[in-house]
């Protein structure tokens, strides 16, 4: 008979959403993109604001990022990273 099983489980929600499905999608992203950028622009133009220059990095304290998520690690001596878990000795190589 038709008893498909749709239990709790979540085994059935592995099926992704074909890549058709996902353009419409797209397509209204870049055009909100679109409008934001230019009421950011307008923004700008309003109050005067030039575009932000990224704050420069403390020279003389530098961090080292993770490989794995691009990071700054607190502790630079640590094995891994606390953000990801990445395994940061083997990044190094023997010392
Ligand atoms: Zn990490």
């Amino acid at each position: 008979m038709a008893e498909k099983e749709a239990g709790p489980s979540s085994e059935q929600s592995k099926t992704q959403p074909g890549r058709r499905a996902l353009r419409p999608r797209v397509t209204a992203l870049e055009e909100q993109v679109d409008c934001l950028e230019g009421r950011v622009s307008k923004l700008e133009d309003a109050t005067g604001l030039e575009h932000v220059q990224p704050a420069p990095e403390q020279a003389g304290e530098e961090r080292p990022r993770c490989p794995g998520c691009r990071l700054e690690i607190e502790k630079p001596r640590a094995r891994r990273c606390v953000w990801c878990g990445f395994v940061l000795a083997a990044a190094r190589g023997p010392v």
